[in-house]
C-alpha cells in the first residue's frame, strides 16, 4: 500500500516546522490543519495507522498528534502506536489527542507501564482550547529541538504493552456509552474550535470566518442525525421500539420507498419485482431497512452508477437485495460492519454514523428475518434481507 500524505506546504526546503497528525475524522484534520497553518507548522495528515512509520521516515516531522479513539476504534492501538514511535525515533515528541478522561490521566501521571513505553510529550484534550493546544505543541517541538541539539538519548525501552496477552480482550472490549460520547465529543471539537476560529478571523479575515461558520453548521446537523440514531439505537436495544404489525405488500412497500430516494433527473434505482410478496410486518420500520440500504448505496457508490433493488422468492422467505457498484467493503472489515459505529476505512471522507445497519438489522431480527452482508467486491456492494413470507398464524416478537 503507498502511503498518502496530504500536505499543506510545497515540498523542499523549509523552516516551518513539520508536524505529523494521524486524525482519521476528516472534520478534526480540517480544523487542526487550518490552526497549524495559521501558526506556521507545515503539516501532513494521514488517517491510517498503519502507515505512521513510512510516513515519518519520509517526512521527518518535528512532532506527530496522534488521535486516540475509545473502544474498539482503537484507543488502545494509540498507546502501542506511541511506543512504536517511541522505540524507533526516541527523540521525536508525541502528543496524544483525546477526549477520554482517563486516558488524559494516565497519559499525565506516566507511571503506568504503557504509558511509560508510549512517553507522550503531552496531552491535548478533546473538546480543546486553542492557545492551550498551539502551547502544548509549541512546548513539544521546542523541547526536541533543545534535546537535538544536546544529542541526548533516550534509554531503550524494554517493558511493552502486551497487546497480544491476557488483557487484549478487556482493552479491546467495546464500551458503548464511551464510544457514544466519543462519537458525539467529536463534532463538538469541530463546534468549538471552528468557533474559535471565527472569532479570532471576524475582523481581519471575514470570508474565513464564514467558512468556519459553515462547517459549525455542518458539523451541528451532524450532531443532531447522530442524537437522532443514537435514540432510535436505545430503542431498538432495549425492544422499546413499538411494531404496528399488518399484512402488507412488500414489493409495493420496496417502490414507495425507492420513489422516495429517486431523484426525477437521474434515475439511477431499479427495481426486479417478479411477483406480489405478502409479508408480515410493520411496513414503516421495514422500509427503514430498505431505505437504509438504499441511502448508502447511494452514498457510497459514483452519482450516476446503477443500483439494483431486487426481490426474489427462496421458500417461505422473501430476499431484498439491494446492489451497488460503489467502493465495497475490505474483506477484513466485514466482520465489524454491523457493530455499532462502525465505518470502513474507505468512507471516512462520507459522512455517517456507523449506526444505521445495526439498527437495520435489529429491526429485521424482530420481523424474524436477517440483514446480512450477501457480498462485496471493489466494484460494489450487496445487501440482502431476508424475511418470512406472511402465514395467518405468524406473530412478530415485541421485542
Ligand atoms: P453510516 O452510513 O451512517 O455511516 P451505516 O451503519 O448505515 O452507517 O453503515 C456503516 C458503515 O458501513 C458505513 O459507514 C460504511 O463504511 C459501510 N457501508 C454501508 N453500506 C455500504 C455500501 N453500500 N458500500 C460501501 N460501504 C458501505
Amino acid at each position: 500500500m503507498t502511503t498518502r500524505i496530504e500536505v499543506t506546504a510545497t515540498r523542499g526546503p523549509s523552516a516551518k516546522p513539520r508536524v505529523l497528525l494521524v486524525e482519521d475524522e476528516p472534520s478534526l484534520s480540517t480544523l487542526v490543519g487550518k490552526l497549524l497553518d495559521e501558526a506556521g507548522y507545515e503539516h501532513a495528515s494521514i488517517s491510517d495507522h498503519d502507515e505512521i512509520a513510512a510516513a515519518i521516515i519520509r517526512w521527518h516531522p518535528r512532532c506527530v498528534i496522534l488521535d486516540s479513539e475509545p473502544g474498539s476504534k482503537g484507543h488502545e492501538r494509540s498507546w502501542a502506536d506511541a511506543a512504536a514511535i517511541r522505540r524507533a525515533h526516541p527523540d521525536l515528541p508525541v502528543l496524544m489527542f483525546t477526549a477520554d478522561p482517563s486516558s488524559i490521566k494516565e497519559a499525565r501521571a506516566g507511571s503506568s507501564v504503557r504509558s511509560k513505553a508510549a512517553g507522550y510529550a503531552g496531552v491535548l484534550d478533546k473538546p480543546f482550547l486553542v492557545v492551550e493546544f498551539l502551547a502544548t505543541l509549541k512546548h513539544a517541538v521546542d523541547t526536541q529541538t533543545t534535546r537535538d541539539g544536546k544529542g541526548i538519548s533516550a534509554e531503550a525501552i524494554s517493558v511493552f504493552p502486551d497487546i497480544a496477552g491476557p488483557n487484549a480482550q478487556k482493552w479491546l472490549a467495546a464500551d458503548f456509552l464511551s464510544m457514544a460520547v466519543h462519537e458525539l465529543r467529536t463534532p463538538l471539537t469541530s463546534i468549538d474550535g471552528q468557533t474559535q476560529l471565527a472569532q479570532r478571523s471576524m475582523a481581519k479575515d471575514p470570508s474565513r470566518a464564514a467558512d468556519a461558520l459553515a462547517r459549525i453548521r455542518e458539523q451541528t446537523n451532524r450532531m443532531n442525525r447522530m442524537i437522532g440514531d443514537l435514540l432510535e439505537h436505545a430503542r431498538v436495544s432495549v425492544g422499546a421500539l413499538s411494531l404496528e404489525v399488518v399484512t402488507f405488500d412488500l414489493g409495493v412497500a420496496t417502490a414507495i420507498t425507492i420513489g422516495m430516494h429517486q431523484h426525477e433527473d437521474s434515475a439511477r434505482i431499479a427495481l426486479n419485482l417478479p411477483q406480489p410478496v405478502r409479508i408480515q410486518g410493520d411496513p414503516d420500520r421495514i422500509a427503514q431497512i430498505i431505505s437504509n440500504l438504499l441511502d448508502n448505496a447511494i452514498k457510497y457508490s459514483p452519482p450516476e452508477s446503477p443500483i439494483v433493488v431486487s426481490l426474489s422468492i427462496d421458500g417461505s422467505h422473501v430476499e431484498v437485495r439491494v446492489s451497488d457498484r460503489g467502493v465495497g467493503i475490505p474483506d477484513n472489515e466485514r466482520d465489524r460492519l454491523f457493530a455499532p459505529f462502525f465505518r470502513t476505512s474507505r468512507t471516512r471522507e462520507i459522512s455517517g454514523t456507523g449506526l444505521g445497519l445495526h439498527i437495520s438489522r435489529r429491526i429485521a431480527e424482530q420481523h424474524h428475518g436477517r440483514l446480512a452482508l450477501d457480498s462485496s467486491s471493489g466494484d460494489g456492494t450487496v445487501f440482502v434481507l431476508r424475511l418470512p413470507l406472511a402465514q395467518p398464524s405468524r406473530t412478530v416478537a415485541a421485542h
